[in-house]
């Protein structure tokens, strides 16, 4: 990768991190989900409201790490208006990113601006901060209201 596309990378990540999108509690939301990285302390509760299986509106609150903060901001931003299912394979892929890497089956430029934590791959602790949310998330997709935890 260039220096310059990884200098963009990480200031896509600075800035989800300082600014978090959706940081904020919904009026009653369907689904309130607690999400915990006992690792490295990263917490957040997600609150997302559906219409039929469309993701109406997802925000969440928390306290962690730059890379956990930045995942859930991105995350909210980019599976706001999705539906269920399309989150579900968004998730997917990036988790084979996350894991798997930039040489992996999943590319970088499939996934837009979440792709500036595919460089997570190289740092294995990192991964669980930046596939937080998500797990977090897909608790809230199956409906079951349980906390997540990334232990
Ligand atoms: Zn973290």
């Amino acid at each position: 990768m260039s220096s310059d596309l990884r200098d963009l990378y990480q200031e896509v990540v600075v800035d989800h991190s300082r600014h978090p999108r959706n940081f904020r509690k919904i009026d009653r939301p369907d689904q309130t989900v607690q999400g915990f990285n006992p690792l490295c302390g990263d917490k957040l509760t997600l609150y997302v409201k559906f219409n039929d299986q469309v993701i109406e509106d997802i925000s969440f609150e928390g306290s962690g790490c730059a890379i956990s903060k930045a995942s859930a901001s991105m995350m909210t931003a980019t599976t706001k208006g999705k539906t269920k299912a399309e989150a579900e394979e968004l998730f997917r892929q990036f988790h084979t990113l996350i894991t798997e890497g930039p040489d992996g089956p999943v590319k970088r430029e499939q996934l837009g601006k979440l792709a500036a934590l595919g460089g997570v791959s190289e740092f294995p602790a990192r991964v669980k901060c930046a596939s937080l949310a998500w797990h977090t998330l897909r608790s809230a997709l199956e409906g079951k209201g349980e906390a997540v935890s990334t232990e």
